[in-house]
């Protein structure tokens, strides 16, 4: 007798089958000989309390694969836990009362119970929670070992605070200056914090990359612009005539393009530059013109609206090149104080605020770089600057050079006559840790009058939360409790106070792939790494992914993780937003897609004649009507065809077969694309979106033929 498939009595039926025979559990090395093994890992979730369709999409993508690997014969390890620190629960306890541990612990439960009813091929034997005091000790354990080894130290600096969370922020974690989690604009205060030394491995990281070869191309762009490794020279111009006394013998000027030197035309100094100030004392129009300046503000946005003007400011400077060459020294409003020295050389033809400038004010324009399969004759510069590479020419012993060979000469001969030096700059900055929050790691530091910072002593560790903690006033709970941070001195004995920071939650999901390897066997770990598959959402291409990369490192080198080839993740696939088709009806309201029906070559509101336009397909949201609940489609359908569904309907990338270098180009124009789309060409938001410096970002602009202004009526 045949009846219709239930998934309900099958599903829990096999569930528990599998269960009971554990057979997606990944076997110890010594159970696996002559097997390969597979290390396939989503990235975990934060427990919010349920899981939406972007959570099922990214497990069900892994699970494609570790059930592929497994129909090979491998050894496959699936595993999943909980990135569980972090300011919701922190803020469920200040909204509702409830204690940060138990609002975790409880969605913890119900996520679980869901990702269960998922049927999902998980070896559930090594979940854990990043909240849980073994992991987090852990975590204190390698902390230490990290200032042991000079990669953590503590220094006053500048921080961005979000008044919001009342918390610090990374660079990375402020967008378009305002906080990523908050949206609030963010503040500039001094505190003494933890920093993590990821500077000491820039070039480790940027030359890692190259070996990253099953990683998307865009998000080894993403990360090699967010380290922004930069070659440059500064350079000395002497004075020449009618200098002002009391600077020293003549200005310098950094540059990332000492190939154009032959093509300078003037010295543009920063309006509040100290040669400017002195110079205004007695001289009015160049004292109204720095007033005039410091009204348009020092945002870059500002900077651009406003017209290149500037004032001549009467003296010469050589030229570092032929000391008979005499160049004029002005002051101009979009030069800043912040970038460099607060001096620039303009070389018009190749720079447009330059050329902009120089137009304006009838200063020399001579073109140094010719563009690939272009004659001298024909190469003629009027109103646009040509950025790009070529073969130099117009400029004595760099003649015919190309631009990377004419960076080198112009260095070595700068460095020949003592007027400048080659420079390697990097984007990147030391990562700030030190969060003031109650529901994270706590930092395993004492305090001390005589002794200063003092480490926890391992045998102490781990350093544990108070479970009684109040959340009744503003600020760090941790550091309002009586008697937490009471305690004696490990070194001296005498009273101290513990450190009340706890770390970027950041910290903790920078490791914890190593974690599910083993719990603490080194040779188990080192079977396991790297992971072979990791599946992810693209908005982690630069923080969580470089954090983790250099963790990785740090812990290979501080002898606590066996990573030979230094990256923790070989494959890496990252999806984009779920997105579902969306409905509207005459009067411009959304409509459920499940209320809409097709008939008569027409869509309709079920059962009736009213008439609905599709709109585009759009990211998931509650106000556009088009959410989809997983546990909907898993108690209709069951789980197998809640999965298809969500592979399904919004499919992975193809991966397209052409070289490598097409497709890192096509990436990239069509990520600058996107984002000049989604900023409507405001430059100031492309360049924070896409982790590039505003120079480079002009080149590539130049590169593929993109204009803002295309896009800034919500076209392109
Ligand atoms: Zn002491």
């Amino acid at each position: 007798m045949s009846s219709r498939y239930n998934p309900q009595a099958a599903e829990s039926h096999w569930r528990k089958a599998w269960a009971d025979a554990a057979i997606f559990r990944a076997k110890p090395p010594a159970e696996a000989p002559g097997q390969e093994k597979s290390y396939v890992l989503e990235m975990f979730p934060y427990p919010s309390g349920k899981l939406h369709m972007g959570h099922v999409r990214n497990y069900a993508m892994g699970d494609v694969v570790a059930r592929h690997r497994r129909a090979h014969g491998h050894n496959v390890l699936h595993p999943m836990g909980w990135d569980a620190f972090g300011l919701p629960a922190e803020n469920a306890a200040i909204e509702r009362g409830v204690h940060p541990a138990d609002w975790t612990y409880k969605n913890i439960d119900s996520m679980r119970a869901q990702l269960e009813k998922l049927g999902l091929t998980l070896d559930w034997s090594r979940e854990f929670a990043t909240c849980d005091e073994e992991y987090y000790g852990e975590q204190q354990r390698l902390f230490l070992k990290f200032v042991e080894g000079g990669l953590a130290y503590r220094r006053s600096s500048k921080v961005n605070w979000d008044p919001v969370d009342n918390t610090v922020l990374a660079n990375e974690q402020v967008i378009d200056g305002k906080g990523w989690r908050t949206g609030a604009p963010v503040e500039q205060r001094e505190l003494t914090q933890w920093f993590l030394r990821i500077t000491q491995y820039a070039d480790e990281l940027l030359k890692g990359i190259d070996t990253l070869e099953n990683w998307p191309d865009k998000v080894r762009l993403m990360q090699a612009n967010w380290i922004g490794k930069s070659r440059g020279a500064t350079v000395k111009w002497p004075f020449a005539k009618d200098a002002p006394s009391g600077f020293g013998d003549g200005i310098e000027v950094y540059t990332t393009r000492p190939d154009t030197l032959y093509g300078a035309s003037f010295l543009a100094l920063a309006a509040d530059h100290p040669i400017v100030r002195k110079l205004a004392d007695d001289r009015p129009d160049i004292k109204a013109f720095v007033a005039d300046a410091a009204r348009i503000g020092t945002s870059e946005e500002a900077i651009e609206k406003a017209p290149k003007l500037g004032v001549d400011l009467g003296f010469t400077v050589r030229h570092p090149f032929d000391p008979g060459w005499e160049i004029p020294v002005w002051t101009a409003n979009f030069v800043l104080s912040t970038y460099g020295t607060g001096a620039i050389f303009g070389s018009p033809a190749g720079d447009q605020r330059d050329l902009d400038f120089a137009r304006k004010y009838d200063l020399p324009v001579t073109p140094v770089v010719l563009p690939p399969e272009t004659s001298a004759d024909d190469h003629v510069i009027t109103d646009t600057a040509y950025t790009g590479p070529g073969t130099i020419y117009n400029s004595d012993f760099l003649n015919g050079l190309s631009t990377e060979e004419a960076i080198a000469a112009a260095i070595a001969r700068l460095e020949e006559n003592g007027l400048g030096t080659g420079t390697v700059n990097y984007r990147l900055r030391d990562w700030g840790v030190s969060r003031q929050r109650y529901w994270g790691c706590p930092i395993p530091i004492v305090h001390c009058d005589d002794c200063g910072v003092v480490p926890v002593p391992e045998a102490d560790l781990p350093v544990t939360l108070p479970k009684d903690v109040s959340f009744d006033k503003p600020g760090n709970p941790l550091a309002h409790h009586p008697t937490w941070k009471k305690t004696s001195c490990p070194s001296c004995g005498k009273p101290a106070e513990r450190e009340t920071d706890t770390l970027d939650t950041f910290v903790d999901s920078s490791w914890y792939y190593a974690r599910f390897a083993s719990v603490s066997d080194p040779e188990e770990r080192a079977y396991w790494l790297p992971v072979d598959q990791y599946v992810g959402g693209v908005e982690h291409a630069v923080l969580h992914l470089l954090y983790a990369r250099f963790v990785a490192r740090a812990l290979h080198d501080l002898g606590e993780l066996q990573l030979p080839g230094g990256e923790p993740f070989a494959g890496l696939f990252t999806q984009g937003m779920v997105t579902h088709e969306t409905y509207k009806k005459s009067d411009g309201k959304w409509v459920e897609p499940a209320d809409v029906e097709r008939r008569d070559g027409g869509l309709y509101l079920k059962g009736s004649d009213e008439q609905v336009e599709a709109g585009p397909i759009e990211k998931i949201s509650k106000s556009r009507k088009n959410v989809v609940d997983p546990d909907e489609i898993i108690a209709t359908f069951g789980a197998d065809t809640a999965r298809w569904f969500v592979l399904s309907d919004s499919p992975p990338d193809s991966r397209p077969q052409d070289g490598l270098a097409q497709r890192v180009a096509r990436y990239e124009a069509e990520l600058i694309r996107e984002a000049l789309s989604n900023h409507r060409g405001d430059i100031r938001k492309v360049t924070a979106a896409l982790g590039l410096p505003r120079k480079t970002l002009y080149d590539k602009l130049t590169k593929y033929g993109l204009k803002p202004e295309d896009f800034r009526r919500g076209g392109g």
